[in-house]
């Protein structure tokens, strides 16, 4: 047998012959059992790019808090658990997925600019390690909901450092303008008032510049700017116990080369010993480089579709499975499951969602026939957990490759699901 041929920046993926497997699973025997469309993911390459975070820091005092809205499967978010990490959720129904995984309380962190006070509620409740607030109002409302429960609030403030993270602009969340965090010029009277406030113990900083990040020098433009303020609010009389990064490195999605996990690290605790903060608590939350690359999602070839303008390939996953190219234009490589020798023609590979939107890649050089599979690579991060019901569709499954073991980790939903809390009009 040819020895296998790996794709670039897809570590858990191989041909072997014509055949595409993920760790040591052929992927056509997946879609066989369980059809299209189908979500895939290696265990062990989510492991490896945690190990690449972990790598980074060994010596220093590091909470790697996975931030699951890339991915919030139970069964991806029991993996990191299990590996020590942390969680970054969004909203209590993260909170929840968390817990039902059995990750720890103490080490979740609750970001996000519209926490509800019964959001708040829960996550005292469960005593998660820190809110990341991000607004005045926010404090404020925090605090009240805290003292009515007897308990103090443990508090970082989300910080706007106005550093351009270089990505999409509707994944660019650090600059002045954008709806997230406390501006620049704000946070030490945010930090005196949160001191101030009965119900709020104030824990860290924090602060996320945007995501699918390809370089380092937006980062360490943020370091710096976080330094300058952990030693104003210091110098306020406010120790600061944690410094949060936020988010994590970008992926290979068409080429990209972001810098690896423990590169960031290197040129980031260089800084950070420069400055004199090595030895603080530091955090990161990142999602997409935890599991982007791991999954993948396996789709059938409908139809095949000659125009004068495009030649269609109609596959049956859909934008509302594959949301990030009607979303932000964002771009999947598509592969064949089996490789074909004939050669190749150029199709713009499209869903069945009626939208013209509803595209997954253009102009794709592919050598496919009707009833072919194609895996549409890089869908870990931003697939499954942005997934809707549009067109009355129902959620793929996801399956969790572990060597030559496989684990449902989702079931395919039915119609019937769809409908469970709906009902008629009764006269
Ligand atoms: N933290 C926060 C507050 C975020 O909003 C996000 C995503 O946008 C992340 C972490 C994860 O970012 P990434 O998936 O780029 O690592």
């Amino acid at each position: 047998m040819n020895s296998p041929h790996n794709l670039p920046g897809q570590p858990q993926l191989a041909y072997r012959g014509n055949e595409l497997f993920c760790e040591d699973i052929r992927l056509s025997d997946l879609a066989k059992e369980h059809g299209t469309p189908l979500f895939v993911y290696s265990k062990g390459a989510m492991l490896s790019a945690l190990a690449a975070y972990q790598r980074g820091f060994a010596g220093r005092t590091v909470q790697i808090c996975y931030a699951m809205k890339a991915n919030s499967s139970l069964g991806v978010i029991q993996v990191f658990a299990e590996a020590g990490c942390g969680f970054d959720v969004v909203s209590a129904g993260e909170l929840q997925r968390v817990l039902a995984a059995s990750g720890p309380a103490e080490k979740i962190i609750f970001s996000g600019v519209g926490k509800t006070r019964s959001e708040m509620r829960a996550a005292l409740q469960a005593g998660i390690g820190c809110f990341n607030v991000e607004s005045e109002a926010e404090l404020e409302v925090l605090s009240d909901v805290a003292l009515s429960m007897n308990v103090k609030a443990p508090v970082s403030i989300r910080v706007n450092p106005n550093v351009d993270p270089k990505t999409h602009p509707y994944i660019s969340t650090g600059l002045k303008g954008s709806k997230f965090g406390v501006a620049h010029e704000r946070v030490v009277q945010t930090y005196q008032r949160a001191a101030a406030l009965p119900g709020i113990q104030v824990k860290g900083i924090d602060c996320h510049i945007g995501s699918q990040i390809t370089e380092v020098a937006p980062y360490l433009d943020a370091v710096d700017r976080m330094l300058d303020l952990v030693e104003a609010i210091e110098a306020a009389g406010i120790p600061i116990h944690h410094i949060d990064f936020g988010g994590g490195l970008g992926i290979n999605y068409n080429g990209d080369t972001p810098p690896s996990a423990d590169d960031l690290w290197d040129k980031m605790l260089a800084k950070l010993d420069g400055r004199g903060f090595g030895q603080r608590h530091l955090m990161i939350e990142p999602g997409r480089s935890l599991v982007g690359n791991a999954g993948v999602c396996l789709s059938e070839v409908l139809y095949l579709k000659p125009g004068e303008q495009k030649n269609f390939c109609i596959i049956d996953a859909a934008m509302n499975d594959l949301p990030r190219p009607a979303m932000y234009q964002a771009y999947h490589q598509i592969v064949p499951v089996c490789t074909r020798t004939a050669a190749p023609a150029t199709y713009d590979v499209v869903g069945p969602v009626c939208e013209s939107g509803d595209w997954i890649g253009h102009d794709r050089a592919l050598a496919v026939q009707q009833g072919d599979l194609l895996a549409v690579l890089s869908a870990g991060a931003y697939c499954m957990s942005m997934a809707s019901n549009y067109n009355s569709r129902g959620r793929a499954p996801e399956i969790l490759v572990d060597g030559a073991q496989t684990h449902v980790i989702r079931q395919r939903e039915t119609v019937a699901e769809q409908m469970r809390y709906e009902s008629l009009v009764t006269r």
